[in-house]
C-alpha cells in the first residue's frame, strides 16, 4: 500500500484540556508519522476559508467561532493509506457514534468540539496541507 499524506487539526477543545500529546500519541500508535506540526491561533479568514464548503450549513458560524476560540495544532501526517488510517483512528464526527478506542470516543466533548479534523480524500488533503504549510515546512 502506498505511503500518502493527510492533514490533521487538533482542535481548541483538545488544546484547552492539554491533550495535544494524547491525541498525537493515538495518531502515532495508529501508524501515522507527524512530518509537519505547528500551533497557531486561526484567524477568521483562515477558519472561514478552511470550512468554506460548509458556509451554507446551520452550524457554520458556530464552527468558525469555535475554531478561533483557542489554539489549534495543524499537522501533516504520513503513513500507508494515510487518509483512511487517520479517519479510522479519529472515529465518527459525533463522538456519541464513534467506536471505542477512537480519538473522538475517548477524548471528544461533542459533535462540534470533536477534538480533531482529518481530510476526507487525497485531493482535499493536498488542498488543506497547502492551505497551512509551505513545502519546506514538511520534513518527512
Ligand atoms: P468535516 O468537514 O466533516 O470535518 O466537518 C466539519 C466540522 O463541523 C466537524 O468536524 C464538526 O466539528 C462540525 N460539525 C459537523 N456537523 C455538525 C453539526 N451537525 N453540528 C455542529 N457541528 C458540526
Amino acid at each position: 500500500m502506498a505511503v500518502t499524506r493527510t492533514f490533521s487539526i487538533i482542535k481548541p477543545d483538545a488544546t484547552r484540556r492539554n491533550l495535544t500529546g494524547a491525541v498525537t500519541k493515538m495518531l502515532e500508535e495508529a501508524g501515522l508519522r507527524v512530518v509537519a506540526s505547528k500551533r497557531i491561533r486561526m484567524t477568521k479568514e483562515q477558519a472561514e476559508g478552511f470550512y468554506g464548503v460548509h458556509r451554507e450549513r446551520p452550524f457554520f458560524n458556530d464552527l468558525v467561532t469555535f475554531m478561533m476560540s483557542g489554539p489549534v495544532v495543524v499537522q501533516v501526517l504520513e503513513g500507508e493509506d494515510a487518509v483512511k488510517r487517520n479517519r479510522d483512528v479519529m472515529g465518527a464526527t459525533n463522538p456519541a457514534n464513534a467506536e471505542p478506542g477512537t480519538i473522538r470516543k475517548e477524548l471528544a466533548e461533542s459533535i462540534e468540539a470533536n477534538s480533531v479534523h482529518g481530510s476526507d480524500s487525497d485531493e482535499n488533503a493536498a488542498t488543506e496541507i497547502a492551505f497551512f504549510f509551505k513545502p519546506e515546512e514538511i520534513v518527512g
